[in-house]
């Protein structure tokens, strides 16, 4: 076994404050992306280590529950300072587990999870009872806790995604039980420590490890489990989303996306090309807000795609631990075979690869690591299978467009409805189109600008409900009513 730090890891399951190895004692390998070598493992869980994480959920739910928002906001508060003062440890094992480059898991993956616990504490103190006055009652709108909770999480930004449904989850009197990707289990542990380390009182977040299959799915299904807070592929979801209507539980699934960036004739394309890069290949495209389809209208698209190729060759993809890398590695042999599938279907399809598509000399370190450089696609379909299936990885195609109603035509045309983003010198004949996409995101010449207030989710194949602000508020709580005849 080719081991990637000086000793292996194990990484334990979280139930009721106590670290503790699976029941059957079957472990699942850990491997860093970028050399494919072991870093830790993690405990195969199954069904028994479920039973035992959702009792543990349920015997600290009522003292949980009981608690005053307020109370419950300090306890966000200062699980935030706990990760922040952990922070470069987050950004560093983030890169490890992921592949990222650490510029990115320190201004992304770190930052945000710092940040969703102390935004969530903030929205929590601010909530206010909802008061109908009728002519002679009163109406009063309360939030209560749902219940115990499953949190499923994918492997792109995994402590990022966790930390924005544990913090309204727990925030609003929940207590949970969190199903990181077996891909990426690193960060997860690290949060349950620094839960440890605050003090919390013990149940409140449990963890367990394991496949989606042996430990999801047994979550998902467990009829001590009242809401199901999904993020990760559509077909998963369509599972999960099954499993979790057969007992009523409130569900709501943050999946996949074919996002569109539409670049529109009056766009200052020196001025927005490198953000359009960076919307195509952030995370090595692996982000579900990615335009993996850039949509040129037709007066710019050679200038455009000369640009664009240009500054696409300008990334530098290699060590991820290098300050100066833009790319990483991809997370796994199976999704960079996934990825290299796609670039042959593009040839086959009918395509040509402008750039990329080749896997990189980055020296004998890296040799074992998902490497694939980023690639551009000219000249396919916008119906394509290319152009239309989620391939969640550094591959964009190009298409050309006559005007608005052909951009909007195309950027309806697949299954998914996540986001979009259009870049204009026009904002109000962006708005227009932007008011005609069938998605639930969009952005005018920005993107993944996040104002944690707003709603986030997607429509069609991309999702159900909305994760943010309020609408979390909303998911993680039962809204009840008590009304109040006058005396
Ligand atoms: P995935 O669907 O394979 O796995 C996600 C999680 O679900 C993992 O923890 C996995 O173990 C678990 N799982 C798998 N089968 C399960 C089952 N039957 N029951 C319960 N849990 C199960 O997704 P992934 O490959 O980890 O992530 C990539 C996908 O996530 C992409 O499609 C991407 O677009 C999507 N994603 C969506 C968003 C969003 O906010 N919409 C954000 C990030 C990623």
């Amino acid at each position: 076994m080719k081991v990637g730090c000086d000793q292996l890891i194990d990484i334990l399951n979280h139930i009721g404050g106590k670290e503790v190895q699976g029941i059957d004692e079957n472990w699942i390998l850990n491997y860093a992306p970028s050399t494919g070598k072991v870093i830790s493992r993690i405990p195969k869980s199954s069904y028994q280590d479920v039973e035992n994480a959702v009792k543990a959920a349920k015997n600290a739910s009522e003292g949980w529950a009981k608690l005053s928002k307020d109370e419950r906001a300090d306890w966000l508060d200062k699980i935030a300072d706990c990760l922040e003062s952990r922070f470069d440890e987050i950004a560093s094992l983030e890169s490890l587990d992921t592949g990222k480059p650490i510029r990115i898991s320190r201004a992304v993956d770190a930052t945000r999870s710092v940040t969703n616990f102390r935004f969530y504490a903030q929205q929590i103190r601010e909530l206010k009872i909802e008061h109908f006055r009728m002519e002679n009652a009163t109406n009063h709108v309360i939030k209560r806790p749902v219940g115990v909770g499953a949190l499923i999480t994918p492997w792109n930004l995994p402590l990022y995604l966790l930390s924005w449904k544990v913090a309204p989850a727990i925030g609003m009197g929940n207590t949970v039980i969190c199903k990181p990707s077996e891909l990426t289990p690193m960060t997860a542990n690290l949060l349950m420590q620094v839960i440890k380390d605050a003090g919390l009182p013990d149940g409140v977040v449990n963890l367990i490890h394991g496949t989606g299959i042996e430990a999801g799915s047994p979550l998902v299904s467990h009829p001590d489990v009242r809401f199901v807070s999904f993020t990760g592929g559509t077909e998963t979801g369509s599972v999960v989303g099954r499993d979790a209507a057969a007992s009523f539980k409130k569900i709501s699934l943050e999946l996949g996306g074919k996002n569109a960036t539409i670049v529109l004739d009056d766009c200052d394309i020196d001025r927005h090309i490198d953000s359009i890069v960076r919307a195509s290949f952030l995370n090595q495209g692996q982000v579900c807000l990615c335009g993996s389809r850039i949509l040129i209208q037709e007066a710019i698209y050679e200038i455009f795609k000369t640009k664009f190729v240009d500054s696409v060759n300008r990334l530098k993809i290699g060590d991820p631990s290098d300050e100066n890398t833009d790319l990483g590695s991809l997370i796994s042999p199976q999704h960079l075979e996934k990825v290299t599938s796609y670039v042959n279907l593009a040839i086959e399809e009918g395509g040509t690869i402008l750039t990329g598509g080749i896997s990189p000399e980055i020296g004998a370190e890296f040799e074992g690591g998902n490497w694939i450089t980023p690639t551009v696609v000219d000249g396919l379909s916008p119906d394509s299978r290319c152009s239309t299936e989620e391939i969640f990885g550094p591959l964009v195609t190009l298409h050309p467009f006559k005007n608005d109603e052909d951009a909007i035509r195309i950027s309806n045309g697949t299954r998914y409805g996540l986001a979009g983003s259009i870049w204009t010198n026009d904002s109000s004949r962006g708005e227009n189109i932007a008011k005609q996409m069938d998605t639930g995101m969009v952005w005018i010449n920005t993107w993944l600008h996040r104002d944690l207030r707003v709603p986030f989710g997607g429509v069609k194949d991309s999702g159900l409900g909305r994760e943010g602000g309020k609408w979390s508020l909303g998911f993680y709580s039962e809204a009840t009513n008590i009304c109040i005849m006058d005396e």
